[in-house]
């Protein structure tokens, strides 16, 4: 049904390409590049030996779009899936753009020189993908991603108004490492360094960053998986989920962090480890996260000895027929299942099932439209039934306890 061009290998490229190769009849033919080509033909040779299935695979760097098209052109796909880094969305969505090729991330674009989370750049390309008839979907991973989907499935069938969402992501899991990330370091420690912010009543506010006095924090209970601490976060998907469902009053997103992580970032900040801006070192000009991101271990290799689940969802307040109503979507994921079906961690499969879920509905053409939109704007039902077929089975439970 359809060529499929994945950029980037690491933790999530290698669960996308397993993922994709497992729906044969919908990813006829598979090329996944990355940055340099010993990562994609490791994936690759696994593809082989756990799954009896060749993939193409390819070296491109992807800051430059000129490469991407080359590589397009030669490839021919029908869809691009990118999960590189941020910083490569505007070049290989300037690729596709050349090319009319679909295209799909699930992280909005960041300049390299300041961390800032927002879709504006990414928005800005709504006319010309619409002028030319293709589609870009942005956002499809987990969070963003499947939480948007699951507020768009609460407001299609289980709500007239939705008045609150709290998003609520617990990695209950443990890797045995005295500090790592779950994706990649260099974006995971720029996302929970900022200052946390949340929506209400058409105003964003601000509070401290996690590792700050002040910040807002507090125990919740993720059904099925326990009691953690969870921290208030800003997240990209409140920015276009302020604008897709309709009446929303507040939106706020949350994210557990265990003590030994938080003290070892605290640390990492104090000394200067994770700035961002350029350092003299030896004559040389060395970016600290950058250097930090080299020393820590590759998301990738986490899988082997990790244990434990992760638990993500929505709790969403509203009303129907009337009548108050809240509940809690869900779903948990355990990292040594996952880890036993694609050599990946649970936050890397996570990510990539959605990813590869989310191309799905656009080649079979499910998911339809020319321009640019985010996850929620698209019917969200069919998108959960793949869910449940793909290894993330959700469950929605009553839920009225105000958070
Ligand atoms: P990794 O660091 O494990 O992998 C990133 C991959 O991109 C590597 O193969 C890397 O190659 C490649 N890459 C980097 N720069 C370039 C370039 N210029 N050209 C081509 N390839 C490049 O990260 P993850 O797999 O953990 O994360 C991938 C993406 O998924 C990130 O954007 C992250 O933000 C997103 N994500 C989204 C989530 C969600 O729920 N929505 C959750 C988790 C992650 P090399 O290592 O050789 O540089």
């Amino acid at each position: 049904m359809g060529r499929t061009l994945i950029i980037g290998a690491g933790g999530v490229g290698n669960v996308v390409a397993k993922k994709c190769v497992m729906n044969s009849d919908v990813f006829t033919e598979i090329c996944l590049a990355s940055r340099t080509l010993a990562k994609p033909n490791n994936i690759r040779d696994e593809i082989r030996q756990y799954l009896g299935k060749d993939i193409q695979t390819a070296a491109v760097d992807a800051d430059d779009a000129k490469q991407v098209v080359e590589l397009i052109k030669k490839f021919k796909p029908e869809i691009v899936i990118n999960v590189a880094l941020p910083y490569q969305d505007l070049p290989i969505m300037d690729a596709c753009l050349e090319t009319g090729v679909h295209y799909l991330d699930t992280a909005n674009y960041e300049p390299r020189d300041v961390a800032k989370f927002e879709y504006s750049w990414q928005w800005a390309y709504q006319e010309r993908f619409a002028k030319k008839g293709i589609l870009a979907v942005l956002g499809s991973g987990f969070d963003p991603g499947v939480t948007n989907v699951y507020c768009a499935y609460a407001q299609k069938n289980l709500f007239d108004t939705i008045r609150t969402i709290d998003i609520l992501d617990c990695n209950a899991g443990s890797h045995g490492k005295a500090f790592a990330t779950n994706f990649n370091p260099e974006i995971n420690i720029r996302e929970v360094t900022q200052p946390a912010r949340y929506w209400e009543k058409g105003q964003w506010r601000e509070t401290p960053p996690i590792i700050e006095e002040g910040s807002v924090h507090f125990l919740h209970e993720y059904p099925g998986v326990g009691t953690y601490d969870s921290y208030l976060l800003y997240h990209e998907e409140m920015e276009s989920l302020v604008k897709n469902i309709r009446g929303l009053e507040r939106i706020r997103f949350w994210m557990t962090f265990g003590q030994q992580y938080l003290t070892h970032l605290r640390v990492l900040q104090n000394v200067g480890m994770t700035r961002i801006d350029e350092v003299d070192y030896d004559g040389c000009k060395v970016v600290p996260l950058k250097f930090l991101k080299a020393v820590l271990p590759e998301p990738s290799s986490l899988g082997k000895n990790y244990i434990g689940k992760t638990h993500i969802g929505c709790v969403i307040h509203g009303q129907k027929n009337g009548k108050d109503k809240g509940v809690y979507l869900f779903n948990i994921c355990d990292h040594a299942e996952t880890y036993k079906e694609v050599q990946g961690q649970a936050i890397s499969y996570t990510t990539g099932v959605p990813a590869m879920i989310g191309a799905m509905m656009v080649l079979r053409g499910i998911w339809k439209g020319q321009g640019v939109f985010n996850i929620e704007q698209f019917d969200p039902d069919p998108f959960m039934e793949q869910l449940n077929k793909q290894g993330l089975p959700w469950k929605v439970i009553d839920y009225n306890k105000s958070l």
